[in-house]
């Protein structure tokens, strides 16, 4: 079967050299299988994402060799598809509208933390006269898909293997806000599936969401991709590179790093995808680069310090 790796950036930022990490060893995954990959524009969070980033970041892609075959797609077009999924969810009595307030704010965006909340399943057991009470207060619900008391395991090609109990670990999460948005797990599910998707590399704070878009995968019928996460680029001690990061940000490293493939050098040395940091195409990297020995490559499996 074909390879197909996917860029799913949410256009809510410059890339930085993390994101440029993931986006390389995603290519390389793909590209050393003879495979393709598709270009996704995560922008299923109309409030975070700006239009100029949109175009940015098709340009750092394009600029930096990192070319796809497929696509962009966008989320923003897809909104039937999500309803579709929904749909058949609430159609066998999985999800259920939940009131408590704050609790969906950020559900459209990718959750990038090592640790999650678990919901404590306030509004699972609301009788329907409440929730239509609740409803007819001017409460609008966002909605939860229930979960069962479950461990999904998966076999992650960098990480090793990954286990997580839906109940104790997870809670019944959300799949829509409540000012209608589809949540970033069902929409990514979606996606991945429809568009072919079966190489998902991405950075390590997505690993725990795995087994959330696996569950899913399973209700709907879905196929699991082979998922691959990444360790995180990170500034001193420890903190979280972002995409307001400068130093970090892309037109800071061009500057730095004075070209393209001076900057994918640099990162490839830094992370051991390369033996030195000189300069390098993504294409000159295919040539060495082995799938089987992704695993033991990374200097560290879950943060790699950026200098
Ligand atoms: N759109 C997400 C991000 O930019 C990535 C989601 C994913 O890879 O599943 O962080």
């Amino acid at each position: 079967m074909e390879v197909v790796g996917r860029f799913a950036p949410s256009p809510t930022g410059r890339m930085h050299a993390g994101n440029v990490f993931a986006a390389l060893v995603a290519w390389l995954v793909a590209k050393a299988q003879g495979g393709r990959m598709v270009l996704r524009i995560e922008d299923l969070d109309a409030q975070r994402s700006k239009r100029e980033y949109v175009d940015a970041v098709q340009r750092d892609f394009e600029r930096l060799g990192l070319t796809w075959d497929e696509g962009p797609f966008f989320q923003h077009d897809r909104e039937e598809a999500y309803r579709a999924a929904f749909d058949a969810l609430a159609a066998r009595g999985l999800v259920y509208p939940c009131f408590c307030t704050r609790a969906d704010l950020h559900a459209a965006s990718a959750p990038h933390r090592g640790e999650k909340p678990v919901y404590p399943g306030t509004c699972r057991g609301l009788s329907d006269e409440e929730r239509a009470r609740r409803v007819a207060a001017g409460r609008t619900p966002a909605q939860r898909l229930a979960v069962p008391d479950r461990d999904v395991a998966l076999q992650d090609l960098v990480q090793g293997s990954y286990r997580q109990n839906l109940a104790r670990e997870c809670g019944d999460f959300l799949v829509r806000r409540s000012d209608g948005a589809f949540a970033y797990q069902l929409a990514v599910v979606v996606d991945d599936a429809e568009q072919g998707v079966n190489s998902v590399v991405r950075g390590v704070d997505l690993l725990c969401s795995t087994p959330q878009q696996m569950h899913l995968q399973d209700l709907l019928g879905l196929p699991h991709p082979v998922y691959t996460h990444v360790p995180l680029v990170v500034a001193e001690r420890g903190r979280r590179l972002s995409k307001r990061d400068h130093d970090a940000a892309l037109d800071a490293l061009l500057e730095r790093f004075k070209t393209p493939e001076g900057v994918i050098g640099h990162i490839a040395g830094i992370t051991g995808l390369a033996a030195s940091c000189d300069p390098a195409t993504p294409e000159e990297l295919l040539q060495d680069f082995d799938l089987a020995a992704l695993p033991t490559t990374f200097p560290d499996l879950v943060q790699v310090r950026w200098e």
